[in-house]
Protein backbone atom coordinates (compact mmCIF):
# COMPACT_ATOMS: atom_id res chain seq x y z
CA UNK A 1 0.00 0.00 0.00
CA UNK A 2 0.81 3.52 -0.68
CA UNK A 3 -0.13 6.91 1.22
CA UNK A 4 1.22 8.84 -2.17
CA UNK A 5 -1.27 11.70 -2.51
CA UNK A 6 -4.52 10.45 -4.90
CA UNK A 7 -5.74 13.64 -6.17
CA UNK A 8 -8.82 12.66 -8.13
CA UNK A 9 -10.22 10.43 -5.41
CA UNK A 10 -9.55 13.17 -2.42
CA UNK A 11 -11.38 15.43 -4.45
CA UNK A 12 -14.87 16.50 -2.56
CA UNK A 13 -16.69 19.29 -1.75
CA UNK A 14 -16.24 22.37 0.90
CA UNK A 15 -18.14 21.82 3.73
CA UNK A 16 -19.69 25.18 4.98
CA UNK A 17 -19.37 24.63 9.24
CA UNK A 18 -21.76 26.90 11.26
CA UNK A 19 -20.84 27.15 14.70
CA UNK A 20 -23.14 29.51 16.60
CA UNK A 21 -23.79 29.81 20.48
CA UNK A 22 -24.83 32.59 23.06
CA UNK A 23 -22.55 35.18 23.20
CA UNK A 24 -19.19 34.21 25.45
CA UNK A 25 -19.89 30.50 25.22
CA UNK A 26 -16.37 29.22 23.77
CA UNK A 27 -17.23 29.90 19.61
CA UNK A 28 -14.21 31.98 18.77
CA UNK A 29 -12.09 30.25 20.79
CA UNK A 30 -12.72 26.79 19.32
CA UNK A 31 -12.73 28.06 15.97
CA UNK A 32 -9.57 29.39 16.43
CA UNK A 33 -8.21 26.05 18.13
CA UNK A 34 -9.79 24.09 14.52
CA UNK A 35 -7.80 26.18 12.16
CA UNK A 36 -4.96 25.47 14.17
CA UNK A 37 -5.25 21.69 14.11
CA UNK A 38 -6.51 21.99 10.27
CA UNK A 39 -5.00 25.39 8.66
CA UNK A 40 -6.80 24.47 5.07
CA UNK A 41 -9.63 25.35 7.07
CA UNK A 42 -11.13 29.10 5.97
CA UNK A 43 -12.60 31.22 8.37
CA UNK A 44 -15.39 33.00 6.79
CA UNK A 45 -14.81 37.00 7.70
CA UNK A 46 -18.19 38.84 8.35
CA UNK A 47 -18.56 41.90 7.42
CA UNK A 48 -20.02 44.18 10.59
CA UNK A 49 -21.26 47.94 11.53
CA UNK A 50 -20.03 47.03 15.09
CA UNK A 51 -17.09 49.22 16.35
CA UNK A 52 -13.61 46.96 16.37
CA UNK A 53 -12.99 45.67 20.06
CA UNK A 54 -9.31 46.23 21.15
CA UNK A 55 -6.91 43.35 19.41
CA UNK A 56 -9.19 43.21 16.72
CA UNK A 57 -8.08 43.85 13.05
CA UNK A 58 -9.74 44.83 9.89
CA UNK A 59 -10.46 41.94 7.75
CA UNK A 60 -9.22 39.31 10.06
CA UNK A 61 -11.87 39.35 12.47
CA UNK A 62 -14.44 41.28 11.02
CA UNK A 63 -14.65 44.17 7.73
CA UNK A 64 -15.99 46.84 9.32
CA UNK A 65 -18.27 48.77 7.65
CA UNK A 66 -20.16 51.85 8.17
CA UNK A 67 -23.96 51.34 8.17
CA UNK A 68 -24.39 52.90 4.52
CA UNK A 69 -21.51 50.14 3.16
CA UNK A 70 -22.88 47.08 4.34
CA UNK A 71 -26.36 48.39 2.85
CA UNK A 72 -24.71 48.43 -0.39
CA UNK A 73 -23.23 45.44 -0.22
CA UNK A 74 -26.70 43.89 0.92
CA UNK A 75 -28.28 45.36 -2.41
CA UNK A 76 -25.83 44.70 -4.66
CA UNK A 77 -26.30 40.54 -3.81
CA UNK A 78 -22.94 40.44 -1.79
CA UNK A 79 -23.94 38.67 1.29
CA UNK A 80 -24.90 34.86 1.36
CA UNK A 81 -26.68 35.67 4.89
CA UNK A 82 -26.90 38.65 7.46
CA UNK A 83 -28.58 39.92 10.29
CA UNK A 84 -29.75 42.44 12.97
CA UNK A 85 -27.64 41.16 16.05
CA UNK A 86 -27.24 43.37 19.71
CA UNK A 87 -28.36 46.20 17.34
CA UNK A 88 -25.87 46.22 14.91
CA UNK A 89 -25.14 44.88 10.87
CA UNK A 90 -23.37 41.02 10.59
CA UNK A 91 -23.37 39.73 7.23
CA UNK A 92 -21.10 36.74 5.54
CA UNK A 93 -19.42 37.28 2.46
CA UNK A 94 -20.78 35.13 -0.53
CA UNK A 95 -18.19 34.95 -3.21
CA UNK A 96 -15.43 33.71 -1.09
CA UNK A 97 -17.61 31.17 -0.03
CA UNK A 98 -18.98 29.62 -3.17
CA UNK A 99 -15.38 29.51 -4.51
CA UNK A 100 -14.12 27.14 -1.27
CA UNK A 101 -16.87 24.91 -2.38
CA UNK A 102 -15.57 24.49 -5.95
CA UNK A 103 -12.44 24.22 -4.27
CA UNK A 104 -12.66 21.31 -1.52
CA UNK A 105 -12.08 24.06 0.59
CA UNK A 106 -14.10 23.87 4.06
CA UNK A 107 -15.40 26.83 5.44
CA UNK A 108 -15.94 27.82 8.79
CA UNK A 109 -18.75 30.25 10.27
CA UNK A 110 -19.04 31.99 13.54
CA UNK A 111 -22.42 33.79 12.67
CA UNK A 112 -25.87 33.42 15.02
CA UNK A 113 -28.91 31.20 14.38
CA UNK A 114 -30.35 33.75 12.05
CA UNK A 115 -27.63 33.94 9.57
CA UNK A 116 -27.04 29.31 10.31
CA UNK A 117 -31.13 29.54 9.14
CA UNK A 118 -30.09 31.62 6.19
CA UNK A 119 -27.40 29.96 4.98
CA UNK A 120 -29.20 26.37 5.27
CA UNK A 121 -32.19 27.23 3.53
CA UNK A 122 -30.05 28.46 0.37
CA UNK A 123 -26.54 25.44 1.02
CA UNK A 124 -28.69 22.41 2.76
CA UNK A 125 -25.96 20.00 1.50
CA UNK A 126 -23.08 21.70 2.42
CA UNK A 127 -24.27 22.80 5.53
CA UNK A 128 -22.60 21.18 8.77
CA UNK A 129 -24.38 23.07 11.75
CA UNK A 130 -22.85 23.09 15.54
CA UNK A 131 -24.57 24.62 18.23
CA UNK A 132 -22.51 25.37 21.67
CA UNK A 133 -24.21 25.20 24.83
CA UNK A 134 -22.63 26.90 27.96
CA UNK A 135 -22.33 24.31 31.05
CA UNK A 136 -24.58 27.19 32.80
CA UNK A 137 -25.73 30.39 33.01
CA UNK A 138 -23.69 31.78 35.48
CA UNK A 139 -20.97 30.22 33.56
CA UNK A 140 -21.71 31.94 30.41
CA UNK A 141 -21.64 35.04 32.28
CA UNK A 142 -17.77 34.67 34.27
CA UNK A 143 -16.51 33.54 30.53
CA UNK A 144 -17.69 37.29 29.07
CA UNK A 145 -15.99 39.07 32.35
CA UNK A 146 -12.94 36.96 32.19
CA UNK A 147 -13.25 38.18 28.51
CA UNK A 148 -12.53 41.35 29.42
CA UNK A 149 -13.41 43.28 26.20
CA UNK A 150 -17.19 44.29 27.00
CA UNK A 151 -18.38 46.47 29.33
CA UNK A 152 -20.41 45.65 32.11
CA UNK A 153 -23.62 47.48 30.20
CA UNK A 154 -22.88 45.38 26.84
CA UNK A 155 -22.26 42.52 28.78
CA UNK A 156 -25.99 43.08 30.85
CA UNK A 157 -27.56 43.08 27.05
CA UNK A 158 -25.20 39.94 25.79
CA UNK A 159 -26.98 37.71 29.07
CA UNK A 160 -30.13 39.33 28.22
CA UNK A 161 -29.98 38.03 24.84
CA UNK A 162 -28.87 34.46 25.52
CA UNK A 163 -32.17 32.55 26.58
CA UNK A 164 -33.40 34.03 22.67
CA UNK A 165 -30.12 32.26 21.38
CA UNK A 166 -30.15 29.33 23.03
CA UNK A 167 -34.27 28.61 22.16
CA UNK A 168 -32.90 27.74 18.34
CA UNK A 169 -30.41 24.96 19.76
CA UNK A 170 -32.49 22.25 18.42
CA UNK A 171 -32.43 23.48 15.00
CA UNK A 172 -28.39 22.12 15.06
CA UNK A 173 -27.16 19.02 13.56
CA UNK A 174 -24.71 19.01 16.61
CA UNK A 175 -25.10 20.76 20.29
CA UNK A 176 -22.09 20.15 22.10
CA UNK A 177 -21.82 21.46 26.06
CA UNK A 178 -18.35 23.40 26.41
CA UNK A 179 -17.52 22.37 29.67
CA UNK A 180 -13.70 21.77 28.69
CA UNK A 181 -12.33 23.48 25.64
CA UNK A 182 -9.98 20.28 24.96
CA UNK A 183 -12.41 17.76 25.37
CA UNK A 184 -14.95 19.91 22.96
CA UNK A 185 -12.07 20.86 20.54
CA UNK A 186 -11.65 16.78 19.95
CA UNK A 187 -15.95 16.95 19.58
CA UNK A 188 -15.30 19.17 16.72
CA UNK A 189 -12.48 17.26 14.91
CA UNK A 190 -14.23 13.92 15.35
CA UNK A 191 -17.53 15.87 13.53
CA UNK A 192 -15.85 17.16 10.97
CA UNK A 193 -13.34 14.02 10.01
CA UNK A 194 -17.09 12.08 10.06
CA UNK A 195 -18.84 14.66 7.97
CA UNK A 196 -16.51 14.96 5.37
CA UNK A 197 -16.33 11.14 4.86
CA UNK A 198 -20.26 11.54 3.68
CA UNK A 199 -21.00 9.89 0.16
CA UNK A 200 -22.27 12.57 -1.18
CA UNK A 201 -19.65 15.06 -0.16
CA UNK A 202 -17.52 12.50 -2.36
CA UNK A 203 -18.52 13.06 -6.35
CA UNK A 204 -15.77 10.68 -7.17
CA UNK A 205 -16.77 7.94 -5.55
CA UNK A 206 -19.33 7.30 -8.79
CA UNK A 207 -16.46 7.34 -11.16
CA UNK A 208 -14.52 5.00 -8.65
CA UNK A 209 -17.22 2.08 -8.53
CA UNK A 210 -18.14 2.37 -12.34
CA UNK A 211 -14.38 1.47 -12.54
CA UNK A 212 -15.00 -1.78 -9.82
CA UNK A 213 -17.74 -3.01 -11.69
CA UNK A 214 -15.61 -2.48 -15.28
CA UNK A 215 -12.98 -4.81 -13.84
CA UNK A 216 -15.68 -7.16 -12.74
CA UNK A 217 -17.04 -6.99 -16.63
CA UNK A 218 -13.46 -7.80 -17.71
CA UNK A 219 -13.50 -10.86 -15.33
CA UNK A 220 -16.89 -12.50 -16.73
P1 LIG B 1 -17.77 33.58 21.87
O1 LIG B 1 -16.90 33.66 20.64
O2 LIG B 1 -18.76 32.46 21.82
O3 LIG B 1 -18.41 34.89 22.24
P2 LIG B 1 -15.21 33.27 23.27
O4 LIG B 1 -14.53 32.19 22.49
O5 LIG B 1 -14.73 34.67 23.09
O6 LIG B 1 -16.80 33.19 23.11
O7 LIG B 1 -15.07 32.82 24.80
C1 LIG B 1 -15.44 33.70 25.87
C2 LIG B 1 -14.44 33.54 27.04
O8 LIG B 1 -14.62 32.24 27.63
C3 LIG B 1 -12.98 33.61 26.59
O9 LIG B 1 -12.26 34.35 27.55
C4 LIG B 1 -12.55 32.15 26.56
O10 LIG B 1 -11.17 32.01 26.81
C5 LIG B 1 -13.39 31.53 27.66
N1 LIG B 1 -13.72 30.10 27.43
C6 LIG B 1 -14.16 29.52 26.28
N2 LIG B 1 -14.37 28.19 26.47
C7 LIG B 1 -14.06 27.93 27.76
C8 LIG B 1 -14.07 26.73 28.58
N3 LIG B 1 -14.46 25.54 28.09
N4 LIG B 1 -13.69 26.83 29.86
C9 LIG B 1 -13.31 28.03 30.36
N5 LIG B 1 -13.26 29.20 29.66
C10 LIG B 1 -13.64 29.15 28.39
P1 LIG C 1 -19.53 39.65 18.27
O1 LIG C 1 -19.99 41.08 18.22
O2 LIG C 1 -19.43 39.11 19.69
O3 LIG C 1 -18.30 39.40 17.46
O4 LIG C 1 -20.69 38.79 17.58
C1 LIG C 1 -21.99 38.92 18.04
C2 LIG C 1 -22.87 37.84 17.42
O5 LIG C 1 -22.97 38.05 16.00
C3 LIG C 1 -22.32 36.42 17.59
O6 LIG C 1 -23.43 35.57 17.93
C4 LIG C 1 -21.80 36.08 16.22
O7 LIG C 1 -21.86 34.68 15.99
C5 LIG C 1 -22.77 36.82 15.34
N1 LIG C 1 -22.22 37.06 13.99
C6 LIG C 1 -20.95 37.38 13.64
N2 LIG C 1 -20.83 37.50 12.32
C7 LIG C 1 -22.05 37.24 11.80
C8 LIG C 1 -22.56 37.17 10.46
O8 LIG C 1 -21.87 37.38 9.46
N3 LIG C 1 -23.88 36.88 10.31
C9 LIG C 1 -24.70 36.62 11.38
N4 LIG C 1 -25.96 36.30 11.12
N5 LIG C 1 -24.25 36.66 12.65
C10 LIG C 1 -22.95 36.96 12.86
Amino acid sequence: MTDAPRPDQDRRRGLLVILSSPSGAGKSTLARRLMAWDPSIRFSVSATTRAPRPGEVEGREYHFRSRAEFEAMVAAGEMLEHAEVFGNLYGSPRAAVEEAIRQGQDTLFDIDWQGGQQIKQAMRDDVVSIFLLPPSIAALEERLHTRAQDSDEVIRGRMAKSEAEISHWAEYDYVLVNRDLDECEEALRTILRAERLRRARQPWLNAFVRQLNAEFEGRR
